[in-house]
């Protein structure tokens, strides 16, 4: 089935100037971008992005990581997209993440792992509209 999926190029990685790398990781597996912004979030649109996790022990950490620097932000579509994205970029620990994921030769930890995935439909179909709006998300071109 045709998806979209939200990707987050994170801090960690966008200092390294890893976004062109990480693009082409998705590129090679037959993701295509459909939109694509460069952000620095505020803690406050950090925590509400990630607030599934505000109790969670590493909550205060993850929101400091996430404003220290801008991310890139894509949606990425494509044949089974949510799921093939989240196999591109490997576990959420770079040490557990398997030989020639994202997380694995990139991930410096298990917090700066380099890449957010959407994890199911309904969780992508919220990420995509928290950064993009109706117009940048078009199925197709409304020219005539
Ligand atoms: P993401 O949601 O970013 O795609 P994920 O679904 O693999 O990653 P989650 O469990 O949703 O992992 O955690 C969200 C993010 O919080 C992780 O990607 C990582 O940056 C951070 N994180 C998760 N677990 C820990 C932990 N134990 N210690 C520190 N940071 C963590
Ligand atoms: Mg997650």
């Amino acid at each position: 089935m045709q998806e979209r999926t939200l990707a987050i190029i994170k801090p960690d990685a966008f200092s390294r100037n890893l976004v062109g790398s990480i693009i082409a990781m998705a590129e090679e597996k037959q993701l295509s971008m459909v939109s694509g912004k460069v952000f620095h979030l505020t803690r406050q649109q950090v925590e509400s992005f990630y607030s599934v996790h505000r109790d969670k022990s590493f909550f205060e950490s993850l929101t400091r990581f996430m404003t220290e620097g801008p991310i890139f932000v894509m949606v990425l579509g494509g044949e089974e997209a949510i799921s093939l994205w989240r196999k591109i970029m490997g576990a959420t620990d770079p040490g557990q993440a398997e030989e020639g994921t994202i997380r694995q030769r990139f991930g410096e930890s298990i917090e700066r792992n380099s890449v957010h995935g959407s994890d199911d439909p309904e969780t992508a179909r919220f990420e995509i509209g928290f950064f993009f709006n109706a117009l940048e998300v078009v199925e197709e071109s409304n020219a005539d």
